[in-house]
């Protein structure tokens, strides 16, 4: 039995196939499907056919105040909080599939319910005191209060440790200035989580609960952006705010760690919103496909579209198998899931990239035009690449993870290899796991198997199996060949993340299918085997295209020509 706060993803770096951290496939309770039903039928009388007011609001760029109360009304604040605080106490999972319903209806809207609860307030819930919790919740429950997450400075994006926020002691207070941009929710926000410097023996930032009403808080105008255009994203600023001791969230000085904790346990909310967005675009793509005809044929029969259609349904299938693994291990309470939830992000929103890019060029020239939706939802899918943590630090984040236990583990072997040169026989009595491991993968003696999932997908297994012999050989070879460079290598360091966030997905839908041919046998699941078939193919052949670039890549001349571009600050060639 594997250790429920092992990760997966680290354990299969190290050549470990620790099934039953994904095995069997989550599955919502019962009672809480039932209650998703309620609120689904209510979203549905609320939200339906009312479209033309969701594209005006996007023009105008604003949600109106009447329509943030119907938000507060329908009780799209209290997703997550505990009942006994006002609110719904929904699992991971249960939130996650609620954003894929706003997302349905609307980006702006679901963004505004889903920063409050993934981000804004999610610290009070994970890392409050009694007090607090007591104080705050009921309040951001009902949407009296609306809670944003304050990291993003001007100087400090992705190296969100550099922020420059300062707050200092003073008596029983913390006397806090500095700016924050790019605020989601900031415009509405009562209620502000904010990571600042606090230099103190303890550690660099601290996260205070800190409150519109406290003197010396403002907020600037609302930003002008290319999607989400409706949501609230601004400037907060803190001019010699006071804050009382005891809105210190968590421990002092462990603030960075409490702004990844946040972000990482919000990420099946985003992967949620990423599904609701690719299903609506499979419905209105087949719709598309179906009713436009060119060359006395519709254009469903033509096989590009179908090559499109197909592979969204695959993109989508597996989108959601990976966001409810990560969703079921944040319900199960895992410790170490950092990895997967990474994964989840960067899988997740790329798929819907590409899926929104497809469904647009269905619609053709119409796809192109205001008065359809895809180009909005175009808008505002791309953000998800960007924020909470940009896929590229999070590609690095997921490899180097990955290279930090290897490479522990080398060291390891360095020590024992070390003491078998002094004391032969002694030392191989000692000789470690990891080198016994490395033995069995490079030979094949004791590769690591998938036991849990159904025989009938012995190929598909056979593929993951394959190449995550592969993925522990070659993060292995990559730092022995690198060594501590490798942290400055960010092209091989892209593959090995690459090649683990394939696998992830590939063993997220392996245990989905599994367990659908468990419950409803293999006859009624021929389209699920399907899709399994075809993105096993996919994940073997890009996995092993990368691992193929380890020795044979044009890495430095790809390197030399953006030095050239950079010197030049553009382009050298002209047919003039
Ligand atoms: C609409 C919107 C809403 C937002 N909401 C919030 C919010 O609610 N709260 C909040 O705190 N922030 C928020 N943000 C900020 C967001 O999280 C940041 O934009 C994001 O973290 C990236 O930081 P940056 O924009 O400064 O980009 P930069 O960090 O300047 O990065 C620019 C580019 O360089 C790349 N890069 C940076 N460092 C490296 C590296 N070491 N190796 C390789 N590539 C690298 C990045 O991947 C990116 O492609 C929001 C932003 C937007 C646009």
């Amino acid at each position: 039995m594997s250790k429920p706060n092992e990760s997966f993803m680290r354990s299969l770096c190290m050549g470990k196939i620790a099934e039953d951290i994904i095995f069997p496939f989550p599955k919502m309770k019962a009672e809480e499907q039932e209650t998703l039903k309620t609120v689904f039928s209510s979203f549905s009388s609320w939200l339906k056919g009312r479209d033309t007011e969701f594209r005006l609001w996007d023009k105008k760029g604003e949600l109106p105040k009447e329509f943030i109360q119907e938000m507060k009304d329908f009780g799209l604040f209290s997703f997550i909080i505990p009942e006994e605080h006002g609110g719904l106490g929904l699992s991971a999972t249960a939130y996650s599939r609620i954003l894929q319903e706003l997302s349905r209806y609307d980006s702006s809207m679901a963004i505004t319910a889903g920063a409050h609860s993934s981000i804004g307030m999610k610290g009070l819930l994970l890392f409050g005191t009694v007090e607090q919790k007591e104080k705050y919740l009921p309040k951001l429950s009902s949407g009296e209060m609306i809670a944003c997450f304050c990291l993003t400075e001007p100087s400090a994006g992705s190296d969100a440790a550099g922020i420059k926020s300062k707050a200092v002691k003073e008596g029983d207070a913390w006397v806090l200035n500095g700016e924050k941009i790019w605020i989601t929710n900031g415009g509405l926000a009562d209620f502000f989580t904010v990571f600042a410097r606090t230099d103190t023996p303890e550690g660099q930032i601290t996260a205070f609960i800190v409150t519109r009403d406290m003197a010396g808080v403002s907020t600037g105008p609302h930003e002008d952006k290319m999607g989400l255009r409706a949501s609230s994203t601004v400037t907060v600023s803190f001019e010699n705010v006071r804050i009382p001791a005891e809105n210190v969230l968590g421990e002092v000085g462990k603030g960075f760690k409490i702004a990844m904790k946040i972000l990482n346990s919000g990420r099946s909310g985003l992967g949620g919103g990423c599904i609701g967005g690719m299903k609506k675009a499979i419905a209105l793509s087949t719709q598309q496909a179906k009713s436009r005809s060119q060359f006395g044929k519709t254009i469903s029969e033509f096989g590009l579209i179908k090559q499109k259609l197909g592979h969204m349904v695959v993109d989508c299938y597996a989108t959601e198998a990976v966001v409810s693994i990560v969703a079921g291990l944040v319900d199960q309470g895992s410790e170490d899931y950092a990895v997967e939830a990474a994964i989840s992000k960067v899988f997740a929103t790329e798929c819907l990239w590409r899926t929104l890019d497809e469904a647009l060029q269905i619609a053709g020239g119409g796809g192109y035009m205001t008065e359809l939706p895809y180009e909005r939802m175009v808008r505002d899918s791309r953000i998800n690449r960007i924020y909470e943590g940009t896929n590229d630090i999070l590609r690095l984040f997921i490899a180097l993870t990955a290279m930090h236990d290897v490479g522990a583990q080398l060291k390891e072997l360095a020590a024992t290899v070390g003491s078998v040169f002094q004391e032969p026989i002694k030392g191989f009595g000692i000789f470690s796991d990891y080198a016994k491991k490395q033995m069995s993968l490079t030979t094949g003696i004791g590769k690591a198997t998938f036991t849990k999932a159904h025989p009938s997908l012995k190929k598909e297994t056979a593929v993951f199996e394959e190449c995550a012999k592969g993925l522990a050989v070659f993060a292995d070879r990559l730092l022995r060949k690198h060594g501590k460079k490798i942290v400055e290598l960010q092209f091989p360091t892209r593959r090995l993340a690459d090649a683990m966030i394939d696998l992830f997905a590939l063993a997220c839908v392996i245990s989905r299918v599994t367990s659908a041919i468990d419950e409803k046998g293999l006859e009624k699941t021929v389209k699920e085997r399907e899709i399994l078939h075809v993105f096993s193919g996919q994940v073997g052949r890009r996995v092993r295209s990368n691992f193929g670039k380890i020795d044979d890549n044009d890495d430095q001349e790809i390197i030399s020509l953006a030095n050239h571009a950079l010197e030049l600050e553009g382009f050298a060639w002209d047919n003039l």
